[in-house]
């Protein structure tokens, strides 16, 4: 491993650590937060997190807010201006984000700049979806207009992982807010200041104060109280698998549906007759890029047998030439991870590996050189040997480590890959297309890559199966997952119903 450049720290302003309680900047009054750095460990921001109390003002300003009828009876095209306005925000100030969710997460600079350019674009897109999307007069029966219409839900909790956050709070606020609600967003204490940077961006959009709150904090406190308030008509989760359980059970007390996009252990397929550059490139960046810390990574590998070798040696000698480095270094391609207690739980996961007898082909700790020693870095690891059953197969590491199975024909593939309890992302390689076509259709997943992995368009629906999640975000049908559908009657025929016609004709 070659030696890293010293790269000079690219300085950003950072929020100022108070909370956006309903529209009002407040300093937060719950269990106190540490930001830190993970590239050399350094503090960016303490702060005060979310009490309950805090949540109630957000909450009661918010109810306040949603029912204002100045807000309610917007036209799409004024709402969406909203939206538009939050989009030009977002893009006239990408750089700033960037680097906020940079010293947040960890994330290259060339990932964070994308993000933000893609939470750009995701509230342009609501907006333009809000703006074309039509009700529905559906089909009479009789004499009588049926209509199908749509209304806001009322307040929305949004609650966000660490790993992506100003993509994910847009993913979530932006259809929320098309729909016409009030946004309570709870980003996770380990990234707070991006989203606390979104809210600084929605306020100058001129959204009315109120539709909107940041309130990062402990899950326990805050995120509960979002949970179980009566007064919040939806709960929109990303995270992990066990969370969510948690608090599909916690909604089901008060009939709250939520949608939950969850963890996910996917597979990725490559046959004999994959274009092999093609195969290695996609493998790599499914697992690796995001130093693995992504819902879909590809973390389980099926190579045909007949391949298997040649294609892991290939595979091994890859990993090892990746570049680890300083999120601020454009050749970075394996950033820090997020946290050290983050990486800690990854060499454990690992170690365990290991431990019950997998093989460990490169990687398998922290890499050596001054350069690395403050960051909570973490070698890209491969590891094989093992069959689908061990538990380095089942669950998910959320790190850059890759497990290697063999497989023998399409219907062993197809049995193992589904074997698992997550089904969020598949990624398959081959030159023979009505083969892809039979593994995508028969691959329990919410997702399917054919000789390409994690590209996204936020016109496609998203989201996972079984343990991976319930629900669907992106795509135009976004917006309504945050609205109530109502249907409308109306008489046609002046006549009273025939049933009670004696009783009311003289
Ligand atoms: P996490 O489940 O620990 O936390 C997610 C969010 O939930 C945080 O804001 C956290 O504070 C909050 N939370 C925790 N306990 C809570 C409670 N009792 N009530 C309400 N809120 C609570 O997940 P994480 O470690 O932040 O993120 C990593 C996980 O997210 C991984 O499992 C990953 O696969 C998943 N993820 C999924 C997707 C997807 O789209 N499917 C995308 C990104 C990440």
């Amino acid at each position: 491993m070659t030696e890293m450049p010293k790269i000079e720290t690219l300085d950003v302003e950072l929020p100022d650590g108070r909370l956006f309680v309903g529209g009002e900047w407040e300093a937060g009054t719950g269990a106190e937060i540490t930001s830190i750095f993970p590239a050399d460990g350094s503090v960016n921001r303490v702060l005060r997190g979310a009490s309950r109390e805090d949540g109630v003002r957000a909450i009661e300003r918010a109810k306040k807010a949603q029912a204002d009828l100045a807000w309610r009876n917007l036209r799409p095209h004024e709402r969406a201006r909203y939206l538009y306005a939050i989009a030009d925000g977002i893009a006239a100030n990408a750089e700033r984000i960037a680097r906020i969710q940079t010293r947040d997460t960890g994330k290259t600079l060339r990932e964070t700049r994308a993000l933000a350019a893609s939470a750009a674009g995701t509230f342009r897109y609501f907006g333009a979806a809000l703006e074309t999307s039509d009700e529905e007069l559906t089909t009479r029966r009789g004499d009588a207009l049926t209509l199908s219409i749509y209304e806001p839900l009322g307040l929305v909790a949004a609650i966000t992982p660490w790993n992506s956050p100003i993509a994910s709070d847009a993913q979530k606020v932006a259809p929320a807010l098309a729909g016409g609600n009030a946004v309570l967003l709870k980003p996770a204490s380990w990234s707070p200041l991006v989203s606390l940077e979104l809210a600084r961006i929605v306020e100058a959009s001129g959204l009315p104060k109120g539709l909107f709150s940041v309130l990062p904090g402990a899950g326990r406190e805050i995120g509960n109280l979002l949970v179980e308030h009566p007064d919040i008509a939806r709960v929109s989760f990303t995270g992990g698998t066990e969370t969510g359980r948690k608090l599909a059970r916690q909604a089901a007390e008060k009939l709250m549906p939520v949608s939950l996009e969850l963890g996910g252990k996917s597979p990725t397929i490559v046959f004999a007759d994959a274009d092999m550059e093609q195969a290695l490139a996609g493998i790599l960046y499914g697992i690796f890029s995001s130093s693995g810390q992504s819902c879909i990574a590809g973390s389980r590998l099926f190579v045909e047998r007949s391949i298997h070798d040649e294609f892991v040696a290939r595979l091994v000698q890859a990993t090892k030439a990746l570049k680890i480095g300083h999120p601020h270094d454009p050749a970075t391609q394996v950033a820090p991870l997020v946290h050290f207690d983050h990486r800690d739980a990854v060499a454990a996961h690992v170690a365990r590996a290991v431990a019950e007898g997998a093989e460990l082909l490169c990687g398998g700790s922290v890499p050596s050189g001054a350069a690395y020693e403050r960051g909570a870095y973490y070698l890209p690891t491969i590891l094989a040997g093992v069959s689908n059953t061990a538990r380095i197969c089942r669950e998910e590491v959320f790190g850059p480590v890759l497990v290697v199975l063999p497989f023998e024909d399409e219907a062993d593939l197809i049995r193992q890959a589904n074997d698992n309890d997550y089904g969020l992302a598949c990624g398959i390689w081959t030159k023979d297309f009505p083969k892809s076509w039979r593994i995508a259709r028969a691959i329990t997943t919410g997702t399917v890559w054919i000789n390409t992995y994690k590209q996204f368009s936020i016109s496609t629906p998203f989201g996972g199966e079984k343990d991976s999640g319930t629900g669907r975000e992106k795509g135009r049908a976004g917006i309504r997952a945050y609205m109530a559908q109502k249907a409308i009657y109306v008489d046609l025929s002046g006549a009273p119903l025939p049933w009670a016609a004696p009783q009311v004709t003289p």
